[in-house]
């Protein structure tokens, strides 16, 4: 069988700054290419490198974090079972940042979804991590359609965090999610 490649955009090394796992110390494995073209996409996933399951496995473990964020673009466009098991091998625990667009591997750990432009066929979430755009609707609908265990709300970049925890603490099913990322000013 000939191994897979896969597309990597960047791999580094940073406290995962959004969401449940805020704080905790991270690989970013950034994969490169995605099935959604939203016009406010600030990600730069275009550019790759193409490496092996081994290869990611060695470089991800030069790190001394075993908390993987696997990421994009959209990472389950890529992210198998194969390269999975071989993350696994070296300890990792995987989280995975999905647009909800393809179902997830059995063998991640955690699925936190930010969903785009449906139709969505994921199959399980743990965290669904949503923009708020001043329309608590689109909030409460989104939860009803993708049901997960945890919810956080994020304000729009540079604006709208009154009107959050406005909408969490009427929703409190729906935690505040800051991008402390940027709040500290480290990737
Ligand atoms: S789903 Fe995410 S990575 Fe893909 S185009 Fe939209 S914002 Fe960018």
């Amino acid at each position: 069988m000939t191994e897979p490649v896969y597309r990597v955009n960047e791999i580094f090394y940073s406290l995962q700054g959004e969401g449940f796992y805020t704080g905790t110390p991270a690989v970013f494995l950034r994969f490169s290419g995605c099935n959604r073209l939203c016009p406010f996409c600030d990600t730069d996933h275009h550019a790759f490198r193409e490496m092996t399951a081994a290869e990611i496995a060695a470089e991800v473990s030069s790190f001394p974090s075993r908390h993987l964020v696997a990421t994009g673009g959209e990472p389950l466009l890529q992210l198998d079972s194969y390269l999975l098991r071989a993350l696994k091998a070296r300890g990792f625990y995987v989280q995975v940042e999905t647009n909800g667009s393809r179902p997830v591997p059995p063998e991640v750990d955690w699925v936190t979804c930010s969903p785009k432009e449906g139709p969505w066929d994921i199959g399980r979430i743990d965290e669904l991590k949503v923009v708020y755009q001043n329309s608590p609707d689109h909030l409460l609908r989104l939860a009803e359609l993708l049901p997960a265990t945890h919810h956080f709300a994020q304000p729009l970049s540079g604006g709208n965090v009154p009107e959050t925890i406005r909408f969490c603490l009427d929703h409190p099913r729906w935690r505040l999610s800051l991008q402390t990322h940027k709040l500290i000013d480290i990737r």
